[in-house]
């Protein structure tokens, strides 16, 4: 099975059996992914980086580290310190997977804005490492789920944004990296932890990654869109309006 982020920069292949994906709502995964984390695992003597130009690490606890491509900041890996396996976000993964979701880590962090909305005035975001902080007036706004291939690749899993004006964000700090997408549009992610923040669209639309605010949020997810690009491995059950394309 082939894999890589959506620049290309990194590509891999795992050879199948691949464990059953595992979803986490920890609050690194949210941040990490924009949204929250879906991932399988392969033993390493299974798994084989083809193409490792972009591949960052970022050493998110004492025990283990994240791998994401440093030109498109794609979410990529999750590696424990002394395992000889590596966990691939579903997400990354080409074509068929066959995969299944078999279990879910860390409901009790999951964003208010999937779960129980509660209000929130003022809405505070940041990235992993800490790097990126920023805030602006909440609530957040009605969140749209995006399953399109290139969502999916940066994410790891889905997206999860809500819109805002881009000038009302004070940040007081700042470190981005931005990845020129092929529709004209600019993704920013944190160029040390690799953390999805937000995506400014060719015509000067601006939408923040749900998963960067922290909670509570006051938004609601409200839709999803491009589900004919959706993963094989995961079904929507939450009973909310689907699109197969914008609309
Ligand atoms: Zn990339
Ligand atoms: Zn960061
Ligand atoms: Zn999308």
């Amino acid at each position: 099975m082939q894999g890589s982020c959506h620049c290309g920069a990194v590509r891999f292949t795992a050879t199948p059996p691949l464990r059953p994906v595992f979803v986490c709502h920890c609050t690194q995964c949210r941040k990490t992914s924009g949204h929250f984390w879906a991932a399988t695992s392969v033993p390493l003597d299974r798994f084989q980086l083809t193409h490792s130009d972009g591949l960052r690490w970022y050493r998110s606890s004492a025990t283990a580290r994240r791998g994401f491509c440093g030109g498109c900041g794609a979410s990529l890996f999750w590696q424990p310190d002394g395992e000889d396996r590596i966990s691939i976000a579903a997400g990354v993964l080409d074509g068929q997977t066959g995969l299944h979701i078999a279990e879910e880590w860390f409901l009790q962090d999951a964003g208010d804005y999937y779960t129980t909305p509660e209000p929130a005035e003022q809405l505070t975001g940041s990235c992993l490492c800490g790097a990126n902080h920023f805030t602006l007036p909440g609530p957040m706004g009605p969140v749209g789920a995006c399953h399109c291939t290139q969502c999916r690749k940066l994410s790891g899993h889905y997206s999860a944004s809500f819109d805002a004006e881009e000038a009302s964000l004070t940040w007081q700090q700042k470190s981005i990296a931005e990845y020129a997408t092929p529709g004209g549009g600019r993704r920013g992610f944190c160029p040390t932890c690799g953390a999805s923040l937000y995506f400014r669209g060719a015509d000067g639309g601006f939408s923040i990654e749900a998963g960067a605010i922290d909670n509570p949020t006051g938004g609601q997810l409200e839709s999803h869109i491009f589900t004919a690009d959706k993963g094989d491995y995961y079904d929507l059950t939450d009973g909310l309006p689907q699109f197969k394309g914008w609309d």
